[in-house]
């Protein structure tokens, strides 16, 4: 069957999967539906870019689970005006999302061949607000700013001081914190004026995040 056939069922299912898994904020639901998750999956993978589980990318890295995508987004309390940092831009799909919610999306990936990739294909769909940097998360230079909100998608095993400082007053970051093999926990950090409150979300799998720019392209 072609694409064209099989998109607006599989497209509907994808929709009741986030909602049934408990995605509820209709602006999030709306994001994810408006972005073709088939333009970044590799070539071998279209057929199941709307099923509910992560894929494998280039470099050994993956495009993460639409459920994960949908919840980190959700659950990172996102408004308009807001200034983003992604820390893994992998295949951009992430960074898609939450450009269709935020003012602007700076996103830092350590291969430099992924970086390309993602900011061509960003460029190509349409999504102006997202910068891609090749960059290191454990690392992020000061010319960046400072964000509104921070998400991290490769697993950490606790989280950089450094990247809370670049949080703005009231700030929020979201990242699975634990060891780079198994599992970790979602974890949600707020600044306020009295200090960082952490939040243990769900339990995720995330490839891990590793220190300096790749040496392999
Ligand atoms: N958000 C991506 C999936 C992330 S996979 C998507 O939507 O497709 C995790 C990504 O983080 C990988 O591409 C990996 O290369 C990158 N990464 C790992 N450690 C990093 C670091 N220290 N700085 C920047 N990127 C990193």
């Amino acid at each position: 069957m072609s694409s064209a056939k099989r998109a607006p069922h599989e497209k509907m299912q994808f929709q009741l999967t986030l909602r049934r898994r408990g995605i509820s904020d209709q602006a999030v639901l709306r994001a994810m539906e408006e972005v073709p998750r088939e333009n970044f999956v590799e070539e071998g993978f279209r057929e199941d870019a709307y099923l509910d589980v992560p894929l494998p990318i280039a470099c050994g890295q993956t495009i993460s689970q639409p459920f994960v995508v949908a919840y980190m987004t959700e659950q990172l309390q996102l408004r308009n005006v807001h200034r983003v940092l992604e820390i893994g831009t992998g295949s951009g799909y992430q960074a898609a999302v939450l450009s269709r919610l935020v003012r602007e999306v700076v996103t830092l990936e350590r291969f430099r061949s992924l970086a390309k990739r993602a900011q061509a294909r960003l460029t190509r769909l349409g999504y102006g607000n997202v910068e891609v940097l090749v960059g290191d998360g454990f690392s992020v230079p000061d010319e960046a700013g400072h964000f509104d909100r921070i998400m991290v998608t490769a697993a950490m095993e606790s989280i950089p001081d450094d990247l809370v400082r670049l949080l703005e007053p009231e700030g929020v970051l979201i990242a699975p914190v634990g060891p780079q093999t198994g599992s970790q926990t979602l974890v949600r950090l707020r600044k306020t004026p009295d200090g960082v409150e952490r939040t243990d979300l769900i339990g995720v799998r995330f490839v891990p995040a590793l220190a300096g720019i790749a040496r392999e392209m």
